[in-house]
């Protein structure tokens, strides 16, 4: 049976809630959860208040959709505080002898097994003859923990599947981590009835996104942006739309952005929609992983461990960049091509047709930062070679583009607030060249130094390239020009290219300048679109849709 998407819909008011029933009927959904512990809050005259009562039968009537009723009480995360009693009498009055009863009754195990007068009641809710006869209301024994995974898990999990009266176990606790994931695909695959696993909180996205590759009965999936209110928890538009939720099944590849922070990364909206475009049988998430070596290296080594997850690339962004090709006793065993090894920085895994569903080990690591650098400069200026380059910054993408740039016989200033650090990148890059280019021709001293920001405007180049984040939305410098293009007006030809590698905001304050000044431009759209378009023909085998891509982020930093 395929995995449902539920929508939980918060009742506070019938025709409010009935309304978005039906709106999520209409985005895809097959069920409803109906939560009605702030209908019902566990006052006594609220409880028994037979007009509230009525109203919640007409809305479990009318409902488009199968409902599953929940009244959360406050010791799982709900809004019920009120008596036990007064809460398995209302499920009872829902339930038994209804015109129109549920069709599945969530009930939280702990409280089932408080006593044999509840157990006995909830039993009756689900076993109704008259039920029988009809619909019969089905029970989902619930588990929640929002602090983490419960130390007892597995005892009270084979507890709940050896309830004679439950057809469905659902568990959900706090994700601490991507590998809290593969725990629960474990506990659905093996699981003898039908269950859901959930890991809350930004960390549990891929239990609840991956849950039809391991059989999970059920996912829930927001009718609004909840990211606020349930970190984790997709939208059903994201969860049907951008993650192709039905065409996920046991053989689907998973790839990834793995950063911290990364949900707010454009990466999954453009992957996705290309493996869409190409009939790749493939989904991309948010992968968040903390600024440690040992979050890194455990989670990438739990990723390729699981052979079921078929984990098969990934997108790899600060802060880890630099760990993915690192040294020291931490370092993963990956395989680097020579250029990344250069330029310290990696930010793709790969890997090889053959070994995707066997070892992953040594990881396939790339910088297509770099490559995507190289490729723009070189559709712009026709020739690299003998061309003088402006690099402005001396981080992981100047280092990049300065390695790939002088390679190429380009000719490189690198400008940096602190000088030391733009002499130190010209000295490793230079002696990377020599180290891996024996036979090319030999670099004229110079060719890549560093310059002096005194002397910037005096220094006439072909192309300006800015590795700072000056000038992004968010940054140090947002307002600010990272290259000083008026002062630069008037002594370049207008062939002059200004290249900003900073994609927010689209036209940064320097790009703006250029272009008054009628110079050429290539903004950090076009850079963030190529190197997704090298990840994707790595991972795929196939052309990227690069149009598509570069659609679909403009759309999105223009709504933004
Ligand atoms: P990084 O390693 O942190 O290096 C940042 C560089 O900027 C350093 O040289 C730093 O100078 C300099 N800098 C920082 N704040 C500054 C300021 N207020 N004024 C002047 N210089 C400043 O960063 P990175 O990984 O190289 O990334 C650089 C930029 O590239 C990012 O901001 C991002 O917008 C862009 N990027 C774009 C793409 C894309 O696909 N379009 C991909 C990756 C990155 P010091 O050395 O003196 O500290």
């Amino acid at each position: 049976m395929s995995t449902l998407v539920c929508v939980p819909i918060t009742v506070l008011e019938i025709d409010a809630a009935l309304a978005d029933a039906n709106q999520a009927k209409l985005l895809g959904a097959d069920i409803v959860e109906l939560r009605i512990d702030s209908y019902f809050p566990g006052s006594e005259g609220d409880a028994e208040d037979t007009l509230r009562l009525n109203e919640l039968k007409r809305l479990i009537a009318e409902c488009p959709l199968p409902v599953i009723l929940t009244c959360r009480s406050a010791t799982e995360g709900g809004d019920y505080d009120g008596d036990e009693a007064d809460r398995v009498s209302l499920l009872e009055k829902l339930c038994v002898n209804a015109e129109h009863p549920p069709a599945y009754l969530d009930f939280e195990l702990a409280c089932y097994q408080k006593s044999a007068n509840i157990r006995q009641k909830i039993n009756l809710c689900v076993q109704h003859p008259k039920q029988e006869r009809d619909v019969r209301t089905r029970l989902i024994l619930s588990m929640h923990d929002f602090d983490g995974r419960p130390k007892d898990l597995m005892r009270r999990l084979s507890e709940a599947w050896a309830e004679p009266a439950a057809s469905v176990v659902k568990f959900a606790f706090r994700a601490r981590s991507i590998r809290d994931n593969l725990e629960i695909f474990e506990i659905l695959r093996d699981a003898p009835k039908p269950t859901i696993g959930i890991g809350m909180g930004e960390f549990g996205l891929m239990s609840r996104v991956l849950a039809p590759k391991f059989g999970g009965f059920l996912t829930f999936a927001s009718l609004r942006d909840s990211s606020a209110t349930a970190p984790g928890q997709p939208t059903i538009a994201d969860l049907l739309g951008m993650y192709r939720f039905r065409l996920i099944g046991k053989d689907t590849r998973l790839y990834g952005v793995i950063g911290w922070p990364v949900a707010h990364s454009m990466s999954p909206l453009i992957h996705n929609a290309g493996f869409e475009a190409v009939g790749h049988n493939g989904v991309y998430l948010p992968m968040p992983v903390p600024d440690s070596d040992e979050a890194f290296k455990a989670t990438i080594g739990s990723l390729g461990e699981e052979s079921e997850l078929h984990f098969a690339g990934a997108s790899v962004t600060i802060p880890h960049k630099e760990r993915l090709v690192g040294s020291g006793e931490n370092r993963l065993p990956t395989d680097p091509d020579a250029e990344t090894l250069a330029i310290g920085a990696a930010n793709t895994i790969w890997l090889e047709q053959s070994t995707r569903t066997h070892q992953i080990w040594p990881l396939r690591v790339t910088n297509t930062d770099s490559h995507a650098i190289a490729t723009l400069v070189q559709d712009s200026l026709e020739d690299i070679d003998g061309a003088t380059i402006a690099l402005i910054g001396a981080g992981g993408v100047a280092r990049a583009a300065a390695f790939m740039l002088a390679r190429a016989n380009g000719s490189i200033r690198v400008f940096n607030r602190s000088h030391e650090r733009a002499e130190q990148l010209a000295a490793e890059i230079n002696s990377w060249i020599e180290k891996l280019s024996p036979d090319r021709r030999m670099l004229q001293k110079g060719d890549i130094a560093a310059g002096s920001l005194a002397d910037f405007v005096n220094t006439p180049c072909d192309i300006y390239i800015n590795c700072t984040p000056v000038g992004m939305t968010g940054g140090p410098d947002p307002e600010g020009l990272s290259i000083p293009v008026h002062e630069l007006a008037g002594k370049l030809p207008p062939e002059t290219v200004f290249f900003d590698t900073v994609y927010n905001p689209i036209e940064t304050p320097m790009l703006k300048a250029a272009m008054e000044h009628g110079f050429r431009t290539i903004d950090g759209v076009e850079m963030f679109v190529r190197q997704a378009a090298a990840q994707f023909e790595l991972w795929t085998g196939k052309a990227a849709p690069v149009q598509l891509f570069d659609r679909l982020v403009r759309e999105k930093l223009g709504s933004s």
